[in-house]
């Protein structure tokens, strides 16, 4: 049976976001690129988010034909940390409802995002009978493990925790981007594992592929030094930039000829606003002399990314956490080699030594000894980025939501199975 509509709902990261300020990432980008991928193959696919602008039209349809954006009131029209959304979820779940029952839709299932979503498709389910299928991107308690061994960020509240492992039982099927994920989901959240499967996000390789690094250079205006190291993401403290600023100035004190030809690239966060993250990095930077190798280049388009990841000479993502990390993933697509921590779907993407290298987190001289392997081999490098574009191949959307569509059917036949034998069954 041939699905021909999806809810999405994504109550807090909306698919039309400004991406890599400190909240819009990741996530934004996997609901609008499988929402463009479904309705590219006929699918209506309706995407429910709150209002965080006063001036957002409430249907938006610039996702394509298929697609449409919903906005509706959840709390004031302003952008809000997640946790403070909880208190409007049921104001934003009457709306949803009524919204879909004046426009007489129904959908074959729905698809939700992050805990708070979870809850939102949880009562969705109780009112249409409508399975959802629950994708976390993050999970609380892995977060809250990590700030906790961190001076940097207040661990989250137990909250989300709760939520989520209620999430975790409501759910008709829940997808985890790596085996990691699928571990976590079981062992800290009791999750049945009949329920779960493993499926990665994806990259569009439209927008993702490789371009020769000269070319790349001339259009980015980087051709003064020989070697551009480039970090893309929001600015938080976990991706842990801190690190490539000390591991820069290693190299600093160490091989200032190397030094001298080289350059960093920071894409993310806000340059006109006073980004506190952003500030907090410059510092660093000045304290760190090592100001005249780092370009902070604000956050960047989508579409613009290629020839910055294509100019690099290697892309650096050294996070304490990172659920996948899909940075690293379309730096791959368009042959840059990665240099990352060994930590969530990182330690799954990169494989070390053939498609760049995996370095402990926050060792700054790791990463420093592998950022002057690459500048001196060029040989490596030119491999690396080969393989490094090999790997990636079998991650296109395309593919994804093929394996998505399997999970799709399997839980909306399920949920009409249960129903037969309860109405057969009484
Ligand atoms: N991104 C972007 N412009 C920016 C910064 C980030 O388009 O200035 C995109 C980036 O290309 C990627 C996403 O935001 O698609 C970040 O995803 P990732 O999984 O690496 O990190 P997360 O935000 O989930 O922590």
């Amino acid at each position: 049976m041939p699905i021909k509509s999806l809810a999405i709902i994504c109550v807090h990261a909306s698919p039309l976001a400004r991406l890599g300020g400190d909240k819009a990432g990741g996530m934004n980008v996997y609901v609008r690129e499988l929402a463009q991928e479904f309705g590219s193959r006929g699918i209506q696919v309706d995407i429910f988010t709150r209002y965080t602008h006063p001036d957002t039209p409430q249907i938006d349809m610039s996702l394509g034909n298929q697609v449409r954006v919903i906005s509706l009131e959840a709390g004031p029209r302003a952008p809000m940390q997640p946790n403070d959304v909880i208190g409007h979820l049921q104001q934003f779940t009457r709306q949803l409802i009524d919204f879909v029952a004046n426009q007489g839709m129904r959908y074959d299932l729905i698809h939700s995002h992050y805990w708070l979503s979870g809850v939102v498709a949880h009562q969705l389910r109780e009112n249409w009978g409508t399975p959802f299928v629950q994708m976390f991107h993050t999970l609380g308690q892995m977060k809250n493990r990590i700030t906790n061994s961190l001076p940097v960020t207040p661990s989250l509240p137990d909250i989300r925790v709760t939520y989520e492992t209620k999430v975790v039982e409501w759910a008709d099927a829940l997808i985890a981007a790596t085996r990691a994920e699928y571990t976590q989901l079981l062992w800290l959240y009791r999750a049945d594992r009949r329920k779960i499967e493993i499926i990665p996000p994806g990259y569009n390789p439209d927008l993702f592929y490789p371009t020769d690094m000269e070319s790349a250079r001339r259009s980015i205006g980087a051709t003064k030094t020989r070697h551009i190291f480039v970090f893309v993401g929001r600015l938080e403290p976990l991706k842990a930039i801190d690190s490539i600023l000390e591991a820069l100035s290693l190299i600093a004190q160490s091989r200032q000829d190397l030094l001298l030809s080289m350059e960093l690239i920071v894409v993310g966060g806000n340059l006109d606003d006073h980004d506190p993250e952003l500030n907090r990095l410059k510092a660093l930077t000045t304290q760190l002399q090592v100001e005249e190798q780092v370009r902070f280049i604000g956050s960047q388009e989508h579409s613009r990314l290629r020839e910055l990841y294509a100019a690099a000479t290697a892309v650096l993502m050294p996070s304490d956490y990172e659920s996948f990390g899909m940075v690293a993933l379309e730096a791959m697509a368009s042959g840059a080699p990665v240099i990352a921590s060994e930590v969530g779907g990182l330690a799954y993407l990169v494989k070390d030594e053939e498609t760049g290298f995996l370095v402990p987190s926050r060792e700054p001289a790791e990463l420093a000894a592998h950022m002057v392997d690459i500048m001196e081999n060029p040989d490596l490098q030119r491999r690396m980025s080969k393989a490094a574009v090999q790997a990636a191949a079998q991650y296109s959307w395309g593919n994804i939501a093929d394996q998505l569509e399997v999970v799709f059917q399997q839980a909306i036949m399920k949920t009409i199975t249960n129903r037969r034998m309860s109405s057969e069954y009484p």
